[in-house]
């Protein structure tokens, strides 16, 4: 009885790879397709992910697609040609591979969408993540509380505005950006309906803001266009929404080239921002950049590892969410994780204290 099939279980298409049950873990594969090696981020989540299943005696064939889609997908078909047991996939485009996850589910090998859903498959046998609307809610409130508008504890800040603010969003097929746009706006809303928060560009639609593959050079582009096209009257920027710390360096990198933060009178504005990066870690410290949602990356491959190590002894991998994520053909049972902002306050007990980063490299921001 312990080698049920998930296909009983799951009544879904997957299947447990025909009785891995039965073999050692050195006969098995599991393959894990990261979208790129531009993000530090995505180097660690690989990085964990191998070191943990390997110390469990399973073979890993970890890939990188350098934010190329056809390049994720030939490296997916290779895996499943290649008879991995189980796929890990953070994908580029969470549509473009719908022709992998098929063949995927004919060899009967099991899928986990890592941290960025893949949408439109029923091939799809788990998702492992953080609550990503939560995430923008909180990026929406690092950027009040940067402004004044609100405190840490949530209580009303003293500041009272009005504030010019731009807005910047994620790739538009990472299945996140919706999310976090989405959280975001939310809860910025009432503040602009109240004419507390102006977005002084009126780019105000995803569309309008979104950040093709997140790249910080287009964000610095998209910034000094954004200071040229509204800022020429004199006025200033006093809070920017950024999705990912990358974005939120090319921002500031456009906001110093254009005189904020130096010892003119233009103070730099309140800039958020996601994944803790190093180099963000500093900015905060320094007080350059307000704040950062810090996923960890150790936590989330420990939950992949998990629902891989399911799988593969013909389990289901223990959900905690089974209701959020619609990949608009299924609900996928969801592992979410919590998240934690942070601020110059709490890079301490955040980073330092859990190990994430070490004085020394908050320090020296590398
Ligand atoms: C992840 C974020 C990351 C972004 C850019 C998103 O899918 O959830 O943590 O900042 O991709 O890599």
């Amino acid at each position: 009885m312990l080698a049920l099939s998930l296909a009983a279980c799951s009544g879904e298409g997957a299947g447990s790879g025909g009785n891995t049950s039965e073999k050692k873990p050195g006969d098995l594969t599991i393959g894990v397709s990261m979208p790129t090696q531009t993000s530090e981020r995505w180097i660690a989540d690989g990085n964990a992910v191998k070191q943990k299943l390997e110390a469990k005696g399973y073979k890993v064939d970890l890939q990188y697609a350098g934010d190329d889609i056809p390049t994720q997908s030939q490296q997916v078909d290779q895996m499943i040609t290649q008879g991995a047991d189980v796929l890990v996939i953070a994908a580029i485009d969470g549509t473009a591979l719908s022709g992998q996850l098929q063949a995927a589910a004919d060899a009967k090998i099991p899928v986990i969408s890592y941290d960025r859903l893949i949408r439109g498959s029923k091939n799809v046998d788990f998702y492992v993540s953080f609550d990503n609307y939560k995430v923008g809610v909180a990026q929406a409130t690092g950027l009040l509380v940067g402004l004044g508008l609100q405190n840490q504890d949530g209580s009303k800040g003293t500041a009272t505005g009005p504030f010019n603010i731009e807005l910047f969003a994620g790739s538009l097929d990472d299945n996140n950006t919706q999310y976090f746009f989405g959280g975001a706006m939310d809860t910025l809303k009432p503040f602009i309906e109240a004419g507390t928060l102006k977005v002084k560009s009126r780019q105000t639609t995803i569309e309008q803001v979104a950040i093709l593959r997140w790249q910080q050079e287009t964000a610095q582009k998209r910034m000094e266009d954004l200071l040229t096209s509204s800022y020429n009257d004199g006025s200033q920027v006093d809070g920017v929404l950024s999705p990912y710390d990358g974005i939120s360096r090319g921002i500031i990198t456009a906001l110093q080239n254009a005189g904020y933060g130096g010892s003119g009178k233009k103070k730099l504005p309140a800039v958020t921002g996601q994944d803790a990066e190093i180099a963000s870690i500093k900015l905060i410290n320094d007080g350059v950049q307000t704040c950062t949602v810090f996923k960890d990356t150790r936590l989330l491959a420990d939950q992949a590892v998990n629902a891989a190590e399911a799988f593969l002894q013909d389990k289901q991998p223990q959900a905690n969410d089974t209701q959020t994520y619609n990949n608009g053909v299924k609900v996928v049972p969801s592992y979410l994780l919590p998240f934690v902002t942070v601020y110059k306050d709490n890079i301490k007990t955040a980073l330092i204290d859990s190990g994430y980063w070490t004085a020394e490299e908050v320090a020296a921001g590398q």
